[in-house]
């Protein structure tokens, strides 16, 4: 199982493309944010992710 990270939104899947905005992942990321509610957390407010989920830090 294959863990990426999307391009656009930073989304971290294992599916082929990313579920939220179907754009292109990379496989080539580094980092992770875990946000659990997006409204309350510095670090979404910071990366603008309205969405809980996970996410990459950085993308390549
Ligand atoms: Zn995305």
């Amino acid at each position: 199982m294959k863990v990426k990270a999307c391009r656009e939104c930073r989304t971290i899947t294992t599916k082929p493309v990313c579920p939220k905005c179907k754009a292109a992942l990379s496989d080539d990321f580094s980092g992770l944010a875990i946000v659990m509610d997006a409204e309350g957390s510095e670090i979404a407010k910071v990366m603008k992710i309205t969405e809980k989920g996970r996410y990459a830090l950085r993308v390549r």
